[in-house]
């Protein structure tokens, strides 16, 4: 099953955060073309169902660490390498885009380190995405100059002094991958003062049908929000801007509580934690 490409070459393509019409052009010609897909865990099923050759090989590669399920990296790197070698268009499809907190970087070096040829095509990331689904302009004249895109998943990632500093500046700060440790993001932010009239937007399901938004006052979080198992993927907006949501929001909430984005182990089922690899 070999595509018209005459060597290998390995794609590295972002797959948007939900919607399946969020891909880009150049991705879905690439997902037509492809011998082998390698697809993570927030790729939208519509996407694979609908956009990729039905000769191709898709093989799932997910992380979900809250399930403690994570396909080990040299698993995906050996899986790039070998099939690019056996002349094979391996698209590597990731949700959101490539370079948003991803492991591009092990994989650009394994492909680097083995000859292999690759391109990388750019995807909406999940920031872009819930903001325009949510109508939260990132960057809103007289409401933020600048936008960060942060995380904190563990606890030790981010320096009080530095806590500080995103507690007094104006730019619009994002978290991804901090649904979890929410109520810690909060604390940091309210011991430090953060302004009353910066609010916080949880977006749980963004770009998707299930999409939920809930707007609290930081201050006022665990009043406002009783539940905090948000259903993954969630995505944290904090600033002036999340405001405008009330103004300029467009899309219905969805209060379904079901997954759009499988867990691992419902996809592949039997799976062993921290020991999957072919599994297509
Ligand atoms: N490369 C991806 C991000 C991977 S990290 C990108 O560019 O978007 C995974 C995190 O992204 C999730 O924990 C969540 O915080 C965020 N995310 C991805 N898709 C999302 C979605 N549809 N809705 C809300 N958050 C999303």
């Amino acid at each position: 099953m070999q595509s018209s490409f005459k060597t290998g070459k390995v794609i590295l393509a972002g797959a948007g955060p939900g919607d399946p019409e969020l891909l880009t052009m150049k991705a879905a010609r690439f997902l037509q073309n492809a011998d082998v897909v390698l697809v993570d865990r927030l790729v939208s099923n519509e996407i694979l169902t609908n956009y990729i050759s039905p000769k191709a090989e898709i093989i799932h590669v997910g992380k979900q660490c809250r399930r403690g399920i994570s396909t080990p990296q040299k698993t995906i790197n050996e899986l790039m390498v070998e099939n690019a070698l056996l002349a094979k268009l391996v698209v590597r499809l990731k949700g959101g885009d490539v370079s948003i907190f991803s492991n591009i970087l092990d994989e650009l070096e394994a492909l680097v380190a083995n000859d292999i040829p690759y391109e990388i095509v750019p995807g909406v990331t999940a920031a872009l995405g819930a903001a325009a689904f949510a109508g939260i302009p990132l960057t809103a004249r007289g409401y933020a100059t600048s936008v960060r895109f942060l995380t904190y998943y563990k606890s030790d990632i981010v320096t009080d002094e530095y806590w500080k500093e995103l507690a007094n500046t104006e730019d619009t700060l994002v978290f991804y991958m901090s649904s979890e440790t929410l109520l810690n993001v909060v604390e940091k932010l309210t011991t430090h003062h953060i302004h009353e009239d910066k609010l916080l937007g949880i977006i749980q399901q963004a770009t998707t049908p299930f999409q939920n938004v809930q707007i609290v006052n930081l201050y006022d979080f665990k009043r406002q929000v009783s539940e905090v198992n948000f259903i993954s993927p969630t995505l944290v907006i904090i600033g002036r801007v999340v405001s405008l949501h009330e103004n300029f929001k467009w899309l219905e909430n969805s209060t379904s509580k079901e997954y759009y984005f499988k867990p691992m182990d419902q996809i592949i089922p039997n799976l062993q934690p921290e020991n999957i690899t072919n599994v297509s």
